[in-house]
């Protein structure tokens, strides 16, 4: 009898199908081998500031860094946002498949071995914020395990400082340009707060890395001394 609910609950963490594909495993793992084979990790050399793979290692930064003000130290991710990582994010997201946050969980805390992130010492962690409207129509922030994973692999405290203020940063397809214009005050404090020290902020993906770079603003105005960021895939 006990030994059961023993097995029952380790089922619950540990399915005995792949994550992805279905197929049944004897390890207790979350995905198959050929799965495991088909997410990219991200390898150097990349940008130093916001990871974008780079043709050598002569380069530091990419032009997109070189063209723009940016308000992080880094982001970090740890896998390409492509192919099977990028099927099991939508999965996640938008398909609401919550099967897979035990996975994504694991996959984020990968990207803290980044040597960027070494030996900082955070004060907290920060998610990006959802809009609430958009997180009552998913019914669920995406976000928040993932950075609630990242502060207790750190040992940090989790603290949602930041609120959406506008819904319009999820035109998928509306251009790069639209979307900088579209994050402008986009982001701001939950309350008044006066911040210290340095913050390691959370998102899903990065993709142009307007999001993070208008989040980390808003940290520094509000008094923080530096930002770095850990994304699950970009
Ligand atoms: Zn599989
Ligand atoms: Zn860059």
């Amino acid at each position: 009898m006990i030994k059961n609910f023993f097995l029952t609950l380790s089922d619950l963490f540990y399915p005995q199908h792949c994550a992805a594909c279905q197929k049944a495993l004897r390890e207790k793992e979350f995905l198959c081998e050929d799965c495991w084979n088909q997410i990219e990790p991200l390898s150097k050399p990349c940008c130093d500031i916001c990871s974008h793979p780079l043709p050598n290692f002569d380069l530091k930064i990419c032009n997109n860094c070189a063209d723009r003000k940016i308000h992080f130290v880094a982001a970090v991710s740890a896998f390409h946002y492509r192919g099977l990582m990028q099927e099991l994010i939508a999965r996640y997201k938008y398909g609401r498949d919550q099967s897979l946050k035990p996975l994504l969980q694991q996959l984020i805390v990968k990207a803290l071995k980044d040597e960027r992130l070494c030996g900082i010492d955070f004060v907290a962690v920060v998610p990006v914020p959802l809009h609430f409207l958009r997180e009552r129509e998913r019914g669920f922030d995406q976000v928040l395990p993932l950075a609630r994973q990242v502060a207790q692999f750190r040992n940090l405290a989790l603290q949602s400082v930041l609120k959406r203020t506008s819904p319009t940063s999820y035109q998928a397809g509306s251009g790069r340009e639209k979307r900088l214009y579209n994050l402008e005050g986009a982001f701001a404090l939950r309350r008044a707060t006066s911040l210290h020290g340095n913050y390691l902020l959370i998102d899903d993906v990065l993709t142009t890395g307007a999001t993070l770079n208008e989040c980390a603003k808003v940290l520094l105005q509000a008094g923080a001394d530096q930002i770095w960021a850990v994304t699950l895939a970009r």
